[in-house]
């Protein structure tokens, strides 16, 4: 800046000095040669006046000492008399224009250039009476010349501009930086600067605007992305294609066991080596979509990779993680129970095709055949018990038929129960009794006689005789507990985790012995759908249990 405006008023000073050089040069050239012929004039008309008097006799010319060169030419041309050259060698002057202008009019005068051009000589020319011409000469500087003469200080003049304007252009630009320099660009409009700058701090203020509404959009934006992202409950990664991880949410910080803050542009590779996961990575990094299933600590996730594309190229990929644990563990536990449905079937129906055989072929002898039948009996009846049991698990699992919840008086419906259980109870010498206060509860009053028979009929199975089976209803802080409680064989610790599992039995030979008789028969499904009622009802299911000593199961509503 200081540079330009140096520049501009060095241009100025010198331009305006040069101008007033020349236009006072000219016009003084123009008075000093109008002063010149003047004097001229004066000195020839004089010495012309003295010829005349003289008749131009050259002795006029002995005692005379012109100021100007002086010349006296005849009308041919021929030079009679000059003060500074030898006449004698002067070529003929009739040609000279103020010689040629004298003899036709009486005078003239002319100007003409000396060689070196800055020197000028003017002539002026009067005829004397005797008809010869009268020359007076005068070399003086040319404009030139004149404009040569003062050349030094001129130059002079321009170093002394040269210096002030650079001196003047340094306080100028810092005069016009400073306040340039202090604008608040924060608040453009309250600053009180040159008029000119309003235009541009307007912009500025608009341009602050737009860009503080970009930003305040840009970070709602990305706050309402981080807000998705933080309370996905599906953990979501992004990468970019060379596999660094540019984003990870919560979920998926948790899922892959990232411990503190990753390192910015961190490998997958860091968080994750399973090589099916790494495998729907590398597809998705050439454009292809794909997913894999990944166990980790005890639970399953399906992780989906997909591209992430721009310009139909491939930026980066999108890894989203889907807990499907309790989906999986449905799909498995529902392809163990087809087996195991499929076996429990199985071996009951060999049996009966057993024995019916040996009955058909006749190898049986005539007093086995009614023992016989009666496996068959028993084996259809525990099939009867099993499809009942399936039929009844499916029911709940499908929350088919439940009909309405209604409030069931638990007293009332145990003890109906015990009375229909009283005569197995006998038949085993189990003694059997309902205890307790008066309670109701909110619920499907089918599925409850369900679970509570299944209990019973659990405690009188594996009772011996001589044992005690009470069922005793209880009201605890508000909640509703109903036992059933027995002191027969017990269930080894080893076990207990498992009984409430489907098909499972602590001792299947023994089971199967007990079975028979009860409507759930032997089928490792009567504690299973006690679990289920009590889940349908929101109740809490209890065991206590040692072997020898007996077992209480509590449901607690
Ligand atoms: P099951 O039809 O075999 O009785 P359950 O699901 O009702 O099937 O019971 C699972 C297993 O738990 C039984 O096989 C039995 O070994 C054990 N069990 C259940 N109730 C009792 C109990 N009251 N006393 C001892 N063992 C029991």
């Amino acid at each position: 800046m200081t540079k330009r405006i140096f520049r501009n008023i060095l241009l100025t000073a010198v331009l305006a000095l040069l101008l007033t050089s020349a236009l006072l040069v000219g016009t003084l050239y123009n008075v000093y040669e109008a002063r010149i012929s003047a004097e001229l004039r004066t000195e020839a008309e004089y010495i012309v006046r003295a010829l005349d008097m003289m008749q131009d006799d050259l002795a006029y010319f002995a005692d005379l000492t012109p100021a100007n060169r002086v010349t006296l030419i005849a009308p041919d041309g021929r030079v009679l008399y000059d003060s500074d050259a030898d006449e004698a060698r002067m070529d003929s002057h009739d040609q000279r224009p103020e010689v040629q202008s004298a003899l036709t009019i009486g005078k003239g005068e002319s100007t003409r250039y000396s060689d070196t051009i800055s020197e000028v000589t003017i002539y002026y020319a009067c005829r004397t009476a005797e008809g010869n011409v009268l020359r007076i000469a005068s070399t003086r500087s040319s404009v030139l010349g004149m404009f040569l003469n003062v050349a030094p200080q001129i130059i002079v003049m321009l170093l002394t501009v040269a210096a002030l304007s650079l001196l003047i252009a340094r306080y100028s630009s810092r005069q016009i930086v400073q306040p340039i320099n202090e604008l608040n660009l924060d608040e453009p409009l309250e600053n009180d600067v040159y008029d000119e700058l309003a235009p541009l701090l307007t912009r500025m203020d608009r341009q602050h605007s737009q860009i503080r509404q970009q930003m305040h959009d840009l970070a709602r934006a990305h706050a309402d992305l981080n807000a998705i992202m933080a309370n996905m409950r599906e953990g979501l990664i992004l990468i970019d294609k060379e596999s660094r991880i540019i984003s990870i949410n919560g979920s998926a910080q948790t899922i892959f066991g990232v411990k503190g803050i990753i390192a910015p542009d961190a490998d997958l590779l860091t968080i994750c080596r399973d090589a099916s996961v790494l495998e729907i990575v590398k597809a998705a990094q050439q454009g292809e979509s794909g997913d894999a299933v990944l166990p980790r600590d005890s639970r399953t996730y399906r992780i989906f990779a997909s591209p992430v594309l721009r310009e139909e190229k491939v930026r980066g990929v999108v890894l989203l993680a889907l807990d499907i644990s309790a989906r999986y563990a449905a799909e498995a536990s529902r392809r163990e129970f087809t087996a195991n449905v499929s076996h429990e079937l199985k071996t009951p129906l060999t049996s009966i095709s057993g024995y019916a055989e040996i009955i058909e072929s006749g190898i049986a002898r005539q007093e086995d055949v009614p023992a016989f039948a009666g496996k068959i009996h028993a084996e259809a009846k525990r099939l009867v018990a099993l499809v009942n049991d399936i039929l009844e698990l499916s029911r709940l699992d499908e929350k088919q038929g439940l009909g309405a919840k209604a409030p069931v008086a638990l007293m009332p419906m145990l003890n109906a129960l015990a009375d229909s259980f009283q005569s197995l109870a006998q038949e085993k010498g189990v003694a059997l009794l309902v205890e307790g206060c008066d309670a109701t509860v909110e619920g499907y009053p089918v599925l409850l006689r369900e679970l509570f028979h299944n209990l019973i009929d659990n405690a009188i199975k594996y009772t011996p005789a001589g044992g005690t089976v009470a069922v005793q209803v209880a009201q605890r802080e508000g909640r509703v507990c109903c036992t059933v409680k027995d002191t027969g064989i017990g269930i080894p610790a080893e076990h207990q985790p498992h009984v409430f599992e489907r098909f499972y039995r602590v001792d299947k030979s023994h089971s199967r012995q007990t079975g028979g008789g009860s409507p759930a028969g032997s089928t490792g499904l009567g504690l299973a759908i006690v679990k289920h009622v009590a889940e349908v009802h929101q109740a809490q299911v209890g065991l206590m249990s040692a072997p020898d000593e007996g077992t209480a199961v509590s449901i607690t509503f």
